[in-house]
């Protein structure tokens, strides 16, 4: 009986083997990049409390209404959530261990959030965000601090133009008095507005300025802006996040109607965004926080942080070319079954042992098969262990790329095993001398 094939969850993708260079390209240059800064790691659990969620990202946001993956754990009816950002739990972990007791702190993670959104390019249930936060900053020398190591990152990454986009929300009693003449601004034009408006109008009618649909832009562009409601601090921590932008030469639009998806923010939001990628162009979006750390049971503690898609960014990698795709090894090692084999294993282990990438050959084969599978791995050498050579303890060397091993008709001499890996020592570091 052929049993049906089963199939990964609609919008949550594998990594598989061929995309896996690109991946690793861009997850090791964000830990150096990260560590420049000065932040450290922190990894929180997958599964939080539903609470956590609901109260940190707010009741009345797209992401808590209709996209979390949430379940009763049936084995102790605990509500949990698979985590739909990265904010909430770090907040949450810092508060239940006290991490800014002694100052302020600088942190960030890398790893897969769950969002139950209409998959299409760009845009998955399951994605990958790298998140930083500095935790106890109250800026705006800080939100310069993200924004300028973002610029950083792009240009360390090769991807561009990426476009940034700023906007200041001010503080709870600046917003609320906004939101009341927005509210009686979109009531008065309740005719144009679509069903998701209306719907939000008293929920949460800042995100009608975040409309995708063209049929309301004209109503959204006359509304209040946040601007005009903002009081003297607000306005100097925004100018100041301003003036720092313009003295580090970083180009920015001011777009009053950037509110973001999620509730905790207030101060600065902002955006970057690309046009190589259709609609789903936003790669990066973050902002200043400062009421959440106290909102999750902790002392008051002003707080910003972002982060960006690493699928979107990934799609930019592979456009720009900057990575090399080629998979490869420093040595493949063939050999003839039997004897030769286990040989072949121990030498293996003993590259591996001197410092070299190696990889055996598994299973038996023609030396011809063998060969192909070598060249195939990116191995700049094969070593052959032989019946003939192992019986003098040697082995046959053969250079299968750059000028020795061009066209895969590469010289072939006889190493004795003994001083077969420093050999391969001194000509794998004297190609990468050349290169
Ligand atoms: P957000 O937490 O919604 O501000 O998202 C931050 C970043 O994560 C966005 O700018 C995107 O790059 C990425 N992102 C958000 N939602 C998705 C998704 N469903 N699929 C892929 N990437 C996403």
């Amino acid at each position: 009986m052929t049993r049906k094939k089963l199939a990964a969850v609609r919008g949550m993708n594998d990594l598989l083997p061929a995309e896996a260079p690109v991946w690793e390209w861009l997850e090791a240059r964000v830990a150096d990049w990260v560590r420049s800064y000065g932040y450290q790691l922190i990894r929180t659990p997958l599964l939080e409390h539903t609470e956590l969620f609901v109260r940190g990202i707010g009741e009345v946001t797209d992401i808590v209404e209709k996209e979390m993956y949430s379940f009763e754990d049936r084995l102790n009816g605990e509500n949990l959530t698979l985590r739909p950002e990265f904010t909430a739990g770090t907040v949450r972990a810092a508060v239940e261990h006290n991490l800014t007791y002694e100052g302020p702190r600088r942190v960030w993670s890398m790893g897969p959030v769950f969002r139950h959104e209409r998959p299409q390019r760009g845009r998955y249930r399951q994605f990958h965000q790298v998140n930083v936060e500095a935790l106890g900053f109250a800026g705006p020398d800080i939100d310069a601090e993200h924004i300028v190591m973002l610029a950083r990152l792009w240009k360390i990454l090769g991807v561009g133009p990426v476009r940034l986009e700023i906007n200041c929300l001010g503080q709870a009693d600046e917003r609320a008095r906004h939101r009341a003449e927005l509210i009686t601004y979109f009531e008065s034009h309740r005719d144009a507005l679509d069903e998701d408006a209306q719907r939000r109008l008293h929920t949460n009618p800042l995100r009608i300025l975040d409309t995708k649909n063209p049929a309301l832009a004209e109503v959204v562009a006359q509304a209040p802006k946040i601007t005009g409601y903002l009081g003297d601090g607000s306005r100097a921590h925004f100018e100041g996040l301003q003036r720092l932008l313009e003295a580090s030469g970083i180009s920015f639009t001011v777009n009053p109607r950037l509110v973001r998806g999620l509730d905790y923010y207030n101060l600065t939001v902002f955006e970057w965004i690309t046009d190589a990628l259709g609609a789903q162009g936003t790669i990066c979006g973050g902002g200043r926080y400062d009421p959440l750390v106290e909102r999750m049971g902790g002392r008051a503690s002003p707080s910003c942080g972002y982060a960006f898609g690493m699928e979107r960014v990934v799609e930019l990698l592979k456009e720009s070319a900057t990575v090399d795709m080629t998979t490869s090894t420093d040595v493949y090692v063939a050999h003839q079954g039997g004897a030769t084999a286990a040989q072949a294993f121990r030498v293996a282990e003993q590259l591996r042992d001197a410092g070299l990438d190696a990889v055996y050959h598994a299973g038996e084969g023609s030396l011809k098969s063998q060969m192909k599978k070598a060249d195939a791995s990116g191995a700049e050498y094969a070593v052959i262990v032989g019946e003939a050579e192992l019986g003098n303890g040697a082995v046959a060397l053969k250079a299968l790329r750059g000028p020795a091993g061009a066209a895969g008709g590469g010289e072939q001499r006889i190493v004795p095993l003994e001083r077969l890996a420093d050999e391969l020592v001194d000509a794998l570091t004297r190609s990468e001398q050349q290169s």
